[in-house]
């Protein structure tokens, strides 16, 4: 059942410079979950450090504020000890494509069943707007004492690669759009990525809010472009068109829903199958102390549900 977005809003002060693209991401977010109904009980926003790590602190939910680049292993623990859960990550590209980037193909090689918001803005925003892993090579933003060298990383590229089920893009100043992207995110089982191209106005003068708006476009405008998979045989003859859409990043950027394959596991079906009744008990609703003593070591938990697959 639809809650008001307003359930889902904190009492804290929103620190981010006016006009950045946060604001938008952040309302998209509440109105997501607003939409879907979750209860704030059932969610959890982990972020990692940056701009954008501050959402945890915006949303109601079970959130923690990971360390840099720890976003996904801190959700991955939250994920995996209560299966339940709504479990969404939030950061920036320099947090889950530069330090995180191994936990981030990591994610997608198991497909736990989390969303993770990229807030990409192609810059060290906290840090006073150093060069990202996205920020395209030659382009030198006022932050810069000379043109940025790097070749950058394409995120959905990289997510196709290491095995992410769910892959769109977003842009943080069309709400409407990014809420129904997330939405569908967060309903996926297994791992989703929603890249959100977000302007960064106090550090990123190159890749502005016009800058994007000369580029951008839906692909479900586009005729002939289906990204959904539902057969194994139709993964091997669409592959080449959607890789080919997932590396579209220049004067034209593909929007929307670029890849969503609905035939691979979760991981948490993977873990059902050798730890019968992994979903019905999980970890986090098992005793682990009787009477203030430990009842169940950790390490414990798992050890009479093991089976041969
Ligand atoms: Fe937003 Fe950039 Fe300011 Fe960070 S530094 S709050 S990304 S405008």
């Amino acid at each position: 059942m639809a809650r008001s977005w307003l359930d889902y809003k904190t009492q804290a002060w929103v620190q981010w410079c006016p006009g950045c693209g946060d604001f938008g991401i952040l309302n998209s977010i509440y109105r997501a979950v607003s939409e879907l109904g979750i209860d704030p009980e059932n969610l959890a926003v982990v972020g990692g450090i940056g701009c954008s790590g501050r959402t945890t602190y915006y949303v109601k939910g079970s959130n923690f504020h990971a360390l840099h680049g720890r976003a996904i292993p801190v959700a991955t623990g939250v994920k995996l000890a209560n299966p339940h859960l709504n479990v969404i990550v939030v950061g920036g590209d320099g947090d889950l494509m530069g330090i995180g980037g191994g936990h981030f193909v990591a994610l997608g090689r198991r497909n736990l069943n989390i969303t993770v918001l990229l807030f990409d803005n192609a810059v060290y925003g906290l840090t006073k707007g150093q060069a990202a892993p996205t920020l395209p090579a030659w382009i030198k933003t006022k932050a810069l004492s000379m043109p940025n060298i790097h070749d950058n990383i394409n995120p959905v590229l990289l997510a196709f690669a290491a095995g992410y089920t769910f892959i769109a893009r977003g842009y943080a100043y069309h709400t409407q759009q990014l809420k129904e992207l997330i939405k569908t995110a967060v309903r996926h089982r297994g791992a989703a990525l929603v890249d959100i191209l977000q302007p960064c106005p106090t550090y990123n003068n190159i890749m502005t809010n016009k800058w994007y708006e000369e580029r951008i476009y839906y692909v479900d405008q586009e005729e002939g472009y289906d990204p959904i998979i539902r057969t194994p045989e139709e993964f091997q003859k669409k592959a080449p068109a959607i890789a080919a859409k997932l590396m579209e990043f220049g004067d034209r950027i593909p929007l929307g829903i670029l890849y969503w394959n609905q035939t691979r596991e979760s991981f948490e079906e993977r873990l059902e199958k050798i730890m019968p009744g992994y979903m019905s008990a999980p970890p986090a609703t098992r005793r682990i102390e009787l009477e203030g003593k430990p009842f169940l070591h950790p390490f414990d938990i798992f050890k009479d549900r093991l089976v041969t697959p």
